[in-house]
């Protein structure tokens, strides 16, 4: 193939890469055509890939076979980590992403200097200072995420003046070499000096925030590689790292309206100190606790179950068993639906993403604002290791510190039943009044082996009071009469 020709190929290749990139993001925000966004961005990567392969700049392949084999050997068990382990590993790509954009600015400043143009110097500098930042940054975000590193906030008094001064200090480095690209001995304290910087701008904020802080980061990657895609005159990167910087800055905007926290307060407010605070007489209050047999009584009772799903259910990996009971509830007539939290789990769509790959129907997936006021009206609400998204103290207690948070209105339900594993706090680390409600039935246990139980008693059972139908009113159905409903709900739950 000619330069020419081969250029067009290469062109072709990016503008469809490009394309695939902007449909990968729009069809990855419904559940419904995710898979497909999926498969766009692989597809698009695919030929971003290919398409730079064909450079006729490339004088010999085997440095770059030899990155192929060292990223694929890399990236295969990252790509298979648990899935309450993805934030560290999402952290980790931003961080390899980042160092690869640094690396490629300082070579690309090391080759054009002493003649680099203002333009050409200014983004070359945004391109290492947000990559030194990100790379750091996301390596200290991975390891708190992972308690590689305390996930308390690192403090100490001064400290924002300490970081602004900093970042300042290498911003007017950054402005010096714009007018004296010569200077090359600055070039490498520039870049030490993000590096330190985002050690700096990440140990201060709690391991609480830290998903909010990976999607900020993940924007800044994306910003310094489009910045870079100006330095190369690439157009595909400069695309691909706008997409990349706007969308990490949107979920950031979003995760962090969903938890009622500004930017301001995650990246200087120390969050992460809540998470010490006491949950002053946890132990001390009665609550009302059941079995499964009883818990299953109760469902089979209800025309209406809102299951709302969190953290818990990830970490027992519950999901599968979750479907189980909504096909034995649903076979008995009883209508079941999910209640979403947009920051239930770890990371954003942790809750879709679960019930999704237990087949659970998409339509039966309700966001926060719609199902908030169907609680009322709803039998049982039946919380899956959700803790946080769930507490009424947000709406409240001023004095919370997840006051204003947005939750799901469970306590507004006919009657709550909880399973978790013990009267723990859950991320926020503090207590839920829910759990000393009258119409409360606390059921202590791993999420996945209690709900076997409850399926079990629902789908023939080890006494069959459940099958038998001993709650029901015309003793033809265990679905019965609100009333009745409420009968059989008191007639269970030990105080503890
Ligand atoms: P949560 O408040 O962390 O509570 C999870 C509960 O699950 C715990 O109380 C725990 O209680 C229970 N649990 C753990 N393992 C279990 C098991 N094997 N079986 C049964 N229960 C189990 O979770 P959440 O309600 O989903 O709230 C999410 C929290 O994470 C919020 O505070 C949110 O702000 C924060 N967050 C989320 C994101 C995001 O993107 N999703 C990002 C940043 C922060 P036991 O130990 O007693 O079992």
């Amino acid at each position: 193939m000619n330069f020419a020709a081969n250029e067009q190929v290469i062109q072709i290749f990016y503008l469809v890469a490009s394309a695939l990139f902007i449909l990968a993001l729009k069809w990855m925000s419904s559940p419904a055509t995710a898979e497909r966004g999926v498969r766009a961005g692989e597809i698009g990567m695919v030929l971003a890939i290919g398409g730079t392969l064909l450079n006729h700049g490339i004088v010999d392949y085997k440095w770059i076979a030899m990155a192929v084999v060292l990223g694929t050997v890399i990236g295969i068990p990252l790509g298979l980590v648990r899935m309450t382990a993805v934030p560290q590993r999402t952290a980790l790509s931003h961080a390899f992403g980042a160092l690869c954009v640094t690396l490629v600015g300082i070579a690309d400043f090391y080759l054009r200097t002493p003649k680099v143009p203002r333009f050409t110097m200014a983004v070359l500098s945004l391109e290492v200072i947000l990559g030194a930042l990100t790379f750091t940054g996301s390596l200290m975000a991975a390891g708190k995420l992972q308690e590689i590193l305390p996930q308390r906030p690192l403090t100490y008094t001064g400290q924002n003046v300490v970081n602004l001064s900093l970042l300042a200090v290498a911003i007017v480095l950054a402005a010096y070499l714009v007018v004296h690209p010569s200077a090359t001995y600055l070039f490498p304290l520039m870049a030490g000096i993000a590096l330190v910087f985002g050690v700096l701008l990440v140990i201060p904020i709690g391991g609480a925030d830290m998903p909010t802080v990976i999607s900020l980061l993940n924007s800044y990657a994306g910003l310094s590689a489009a910045a870079m895609g100006f330095v190369l005159d690439s157009k595909l990167l400069i695309i691909a790292g706008a997409l990349d910087g706007s969308s990490g800055f949107i979920l950031s905007v979003i995760m962090s309206k969903a938890m009622n926290r500004s930017f301001t307060n995650i990246l200087f407010g120390a969050f992460g100190k809540v998470q010490v605070t006491a949950t002053d007489g946890a132990q001390a209050k009665p609550v009302r606790s059941a079995t499964a047999e009883e818990a299953a009584a109760i469902l089979a009772a209800a025309n209406t179950v809102v299951v709302v799903p969190g953290y818990g259910m990830a970490v027992a990996q519950a999901q599968h068993k979750v479907r189980e009971l909504y096909d034995a509830l649903t076979r008995r007539g009883v209508e079941v639906r999910f209640a979403i939290h947009p920051v239930a789990g770890r990371m954003p769509g942790h809750m879709n993403v679960l019930l999704a790959e237990a087949n659970i129907p998409y339509d039966r997936l309700i966001e926060m604002e719609d199902i908030n006021a169907e609680f009322p009206q709803t039998d049982v609400a039946l919380v899956v290791g959700a803790n946080d998204v769930t507490n009424p103290a947000a709406r409240t207690d001023p004095a919370s510190p997840i006051y204003g948070m947005p939750i799901l209105d469970v306590d507004k339900a006919r009657t709550v039943m909880v399973i978790k594993r013990s009267m723990s706090p859950g991320f926020a680390g503090i207590d839920n009044p829910l759990y000393y409600l009258e119409k409360t039935l606390m059921l202590f246990g791993d999420a996945k082996s209690f709900l076997n139980d409850i399926v079990h008693e629902l789908t023939g059972g080890r006494s069959g009071v459940v099958a038998s139908g001993r709650f029901a009113s015309n003793g033809q159905s265990p679905r019965v009469a609100a009333t009745d409903f409420e009968r059989a709900k008191l007639e269970i739950g030990k105080v503890i």
